[in-house]
């Protein structure tokens, strides 16, 4: 068997007529930049989403800073995130010369944990950038209760979580990402809404906050040559709107098959007392951009390799808390003096396993069995 963590060739043979049509298409326009299909692709997606605006972006790092410098932050200011997730998050505040506060996270969701995130709230805190981790949202509902308290944004990364339900504690069902002041996210070919090159896009409701978003994206402007302010240059281009436009279509199909492919992990995989599976929190839908597992007292090392050895590819997402990472070093005296037990623990026992949305029920049996096994031995 020719294993991979995430199979986009077999995803692709599926849908290669839609894909090889859209694609056609915008090259035979030659509009690369600023194509009809970006402004579609941006209107279909809001409407999916149930959210105003969408701005499309060059990718998912892009749309973190852009959403900051739409709040006009300034050095100083402090902006929180949790302390286990992708370094794009936490880079884009350093990068801005704002001062990142890193908090722990949830043992069992590894999404932010709330009341150290109510803890880190200074006079300084400015905004949260709450992640929604592996495919699951953090506690919107909490993280916008204090955000509510102290006047301050909420950016959330929903790099990982395109398409997932937020369920309100009030019955209300939202998309993940059009609950905070901005959501952003990456179409990383990976990333479950994912187009073959690099994108991004920004979301929000706020009429004045879309308007300062575009404009950022195109070098300050809002008028042609009139720059009121720094900006960058950020643009989705017209042939990965294309093929976000097919991919669009399938994404409620394409989240469903790696939530069955979990299910169908979870029924395997759970009886292992070695094995702790993926939390559901009561509060969002899981869409599994990663299926991720604790290990208990496993040689994680030893066992990717012999899992390697059968074909069986594994990754640790992330072996490195962010508050250990060299780059973060200068900003480390902002974070003394806070427990960042959780993601400690987790970087040293999880282990993601093959995820995506041309798995077989064979594959996944072939892949349990073999962790089973090699656990045993
Ligand atoms: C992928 C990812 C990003 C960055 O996306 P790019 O498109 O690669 O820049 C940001 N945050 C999280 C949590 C991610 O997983």
């Amino acid at each position: 068997m020719n294993l991979q963590m995430c199979d986009l060739k077999g995803q692709y043979r599926r849908i290669k007529n839609e894909i090889d049509a859209a694609i056609q298409e915008v090259i035979d326009s030659t509009a690369f930049i600023k194509g009809k299909e970006v402004g579609l692709f941006q209107d279909e997606l809001a409407s999916y989403l149930g959210v105003k605006h969408v701005i499309g972006c060059a990718n998912g790092t892009d749309a973190l800073q852009i959403a900051l410098m739409a709040h006009n932050l300034k050095p100083g200011d402090e902006v929180i995130t949790p302390d286990f997730t992708f370094i794009a998050t936490v880079e884009v505040v350093a990068l801005l010369g704002l001062t990142p506060i890193l908090v722990d996270v949830d043992p069992n969701t590894f999404t932010i944990d709330i009341q150290k995130l109510e803890e880190a709230i200074t006079p300084r805190t400015k905004a949260i950038i709450p992640v929604h981790l592996f495919g699951q949202c953090a506690n919107m509902d909490e993280v916008m209760r204090l955000a509510q308290k102290h006047n301050l944004y909420v950016i959330e990364d929903t790099a990982q979580a395109l398409g997932a339900n937020y369920y309100h504690s009030d019955g209300r069902v939202a998309k993940a990402g059009t609950l905070g002041t901005i959501g952003t996210t990456s179409f990383f070919p990976s990333k479950n809404l994912g187009c073959y090159g690099d994108g991004g896009a920004l979301f929000t409701n706020d009429d004045d906050l879309a308007a300062e978003i575009r404009s950022i994206a195109n070098h300050g402007m809002k008028v042609r040559y009139h720059h009121d302010r720094i900006g960058v240059n950020s643009r989705l281009d017209t042939i990965q709107a294309a093929i976000l436009r097919v991919k669009l279509k399938h994404l409620d199909s394409f989240n469903k098959a790696r939530i069955e492919a979990a299910n169908a992990y979870d029924a395997m995989l759970k009886p292992c007392s070695k094995i702790i599976t993926p939390a559901r929190a009561k509060w969002s839908s899981h869409i599994f951009h990663q299926y991720t597992l604790k290990l208990v007292n496993v040689d994680r090392n030893k066992l990717q390799k012999e899992l390697a050895a059968k074909g069986i590819p594994t990754m640790v997402y992330y072996p490195i808390p962010l508050h250990k990472q060299k780059a973060f070093e200068p900003d480390r005296k902002f974070n003394l003096g806070r427990s960042f037990q959780v993601s400690d623990s987790l970087s040293g026992s999880v282990i993601s396993l093959p995820m995506h949305t041309e798995l077989t029920d064979d594959v996944i049996k072939y892949i349990a069995d073999n962790f089973l096994k090699v656990l045993k031995e």
